[in-house]
């Protein structure tokens, strides 16, 4: 028998709560809820849930955000963001604090359930592709197995999305990938012309990557086109 999937609801609108519970366990969840923030985190450690549903705004201490970075500090378990607010600053702010995708108030049942299948499927297929290589491209060194990254010797962290993005480009190194298809691969096919992510992304690797962000010289931009991992020799 296999187990069923648990999924964290963080959300302090009952009956919000309650519709999202609803859809998650006919589509056969696990469900765990919680209204506050300081619990959120507790529940995550304890339960080790497969996927968070975090409400951005609640009425505990710790809000969403909080929450996710919180989580981050100890757990790689998907993240969906719901929210209220549509404004980029949010959006990018929960990428920053380590969600991994959002869904926006009010959303369907239907919108919802596709956006968890399609992280959940994400986060599957990395699991099962550990190998025992690594690829080299200057001073950028990718440990295939660990997924670890180091830039001159130092390690770097990076996050799901992060890595997932970088070893997309290292896996084609010196060759120029579409919006579309680095779209399509890191985050699934539903996400091909959601170029603000990749955009978000590139800007986070080229942060933590380069060492000058402003003019990097190992993830170049092919203007209207896409990005190229640019290694020497
Ligand atoms: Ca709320």
């Amino acid at each position: 028998m296999t187990q069923k999937q648990t999924i964290l609801i963080v959300e302090d609108e009952p009956k919000l709560v309650r519709l999202v519970r609803e859809v998650m366990t006919a589509t056969g969840f696990a469900v765990l809820t919680t209204g506050d923030g300081e619990e959120a985190v507790r529940l995550t450690a304890v339960s080790q849930p497969d996927l968070i549903l975090l409400d951005i705004v609640l009425t505990s201490d710790l809000d969403g955000f909080g929450v996710a970075r919180r989580v981050r500090e100890f757990s790689d378990v998907p993240i969906i963001l719901l929210t209220a607010k549509v404004q980029e600053s949010d959006i990018l702010r929960g990428f920053d604090a380590g969600a991994d995708d959002y869904v926006t108030k009010p959303f369907s049942s239907r919108e919802l359930l596709a956006r968890v299948r399609a992280v959940l499927k994400r986060a599957h297929r990395e699991e099962g592709d550990a190998a025992d290589a690594e690829i080299v491209c200057g001073p950028l060194r990718i440990d295939l197995a660990r997924r670890r990254v180091a830039v001159a010797g130092e390690n770097v962290h990076l996050t799901r999305t992060e890595y997932n993005l970088l070893h997309e480009l290292a896996r084609h190194q010196n060759q120029v990938l579409l919006h579309e298809q680095l779209l399509t691969a890191v985050w699934g096919p539903e996400y091909r012309d959601d170029l603000d992510y990749l955009r978000a992304y590139i800007r986070y690797l080229r942060r933590k990557l380069e060492p000058d962000p402003a003019n990097p010289a190992l993830i170049v931009t092919v203007p209207g086109v896409g990005y190229m991992l640019e290694c020497p020799g």
